[in-house]
């Protein structure tokens, strides 16, 4: 399939790329090296998010040429869309006449485009964008290199989660020869974070509520806005709750401005949170996923909390 979607990116010139709504290090730091390598390749291309580029990642190569829209409105060829399992997961209007590429590792992810490249053995959707580059015989570049190293870093969640292997780490060993800085992609990840994103997980963690190896915890909207916080400020506050020894799966709760509740899920491994995500209209991976649900909170508590009580159903 590579081979099927590097002839469909030969044939044509002009590339719209995108990725999906509250991007994360992958779907960013995907998204732009696969312009960079397009670049590269003599083609004409651009990245356009419904969202703009979270603080953590508006330091990477490219993070400025992002454009923040919502919807895609140029004279494309085609356009790639990577890291979604959906067309509505770009959260873009103005795909109707678009020819679509889909590149996806998600273990829910779904053949939505004219072409679709899927692998869910990939740790992330940056080690996809290598192989085209490689493929496509395109010099991995410091600057491609910093982007592809960030996805791989946060996808695995710092080369931790399950699927991490010795693949991974040689994928890592040539991002860093080709330029990749580790300590410095760490660091703009790690400790790039908001005064607000530490008050908001404080607030979160006092909520904490704890059943046998099951953990939860909540944001309110009213929360949100108390500590003038972001949507980007959540990304990763559930690993805290996961990060508990006898803890198997942890769960938050947000409440959203329309009063729908955005729930992430999280597992050590015993448990596929996927299947519980999909039960309500989301997906994911087996260790990390997401969904959606009606509010209000307390109703989406009971909801999400069913699925793994008294036993867990979901397995
Ligand atoms: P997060 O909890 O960080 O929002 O999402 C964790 C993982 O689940 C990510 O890989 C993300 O792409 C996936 N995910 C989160 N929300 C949704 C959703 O509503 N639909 C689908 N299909 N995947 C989701």
């Amino acid at each position: 399939m590579l081979k099927e979607v590097l002839k469909q990116i030969e044939q044509r010139n002009r590339f719209v790329l995108t990725s999906h709504a509250r991007p994360d290090g992958d779907a960013i730091g995907s998204a732009l090296a696969c312009c960079a390598i397009l670049r590269a390749m003599g083609k004409e291309a651009e990245v356009i998010l419904s969202d703009g580029v979270p603080r953590i990642y508006q330091s990477l190569p490219f993070a400025d040429r992002a454009i923040h829209a919502e919807r895609i409105d140029g004279d494309y060829d085609a356009a790639i869309i990577l890291e979604c399992d959906s067309i509505q997961r770009t959260r873009l209007e103005g795909f109707e006449n678009q020819f679509v590429i889909n590149i996806d590792h998600h273990l829910s992810g779904r053949p939505f485009g004219n072409v679709n490249w899927i692998d869910p053995n990939a740790v992330a959707t940056a080690e996809m964008v290598y192989r085209i580059a490689r493929e496509a015989g395109i010099a991995i570049s410091a600057e491609i290199a910093t982007c592809l190293y960030t996805g791989v870093l946060t996808d695995t969640g710092s080369f931790v989660f399950e699927g991490t292997n010795e693949r991974t780490f040689a994928l890592a060993r040539e991002l860093v020869l080709a330029g990749a800085d580790p300590a410095q992609c760490a660091r703009n990840v790690y400790f790039g974070h908001s005064t607000a994103k530490m008050r908001l997980l404080g607030t979160a963690l006092s909520h904490l509520e704890r059943e046998d190896s099951l953990a939860w915890f909540w944001i309110t909207q009213e929360e949100m806005e108390r500590f003038n916080a972001k949507e980007e400020d959540c990304e990763g506050l559930v690993n805290y709750a996961l990060s508990i020894y006898d803890v198997q799966v942890a769960i938050l709760l947000r409440e959203l401005p329309d009063g729908r509740i955005r729930v992430s899920l999280r597992s050590k491994g015993e448990v596929n949170v996927a299947l519980a995500a999909e039960r309500f209209g989301g997906g994911g991976h087996e260790c990390a996923s997401g969904c959606s649900l009606d509010g209000p909170l307390p109703d989406a508590l009971s909801r999400i909390l069913a699925l793994f009580r008294p036993s867990p159903s979901i397995q």
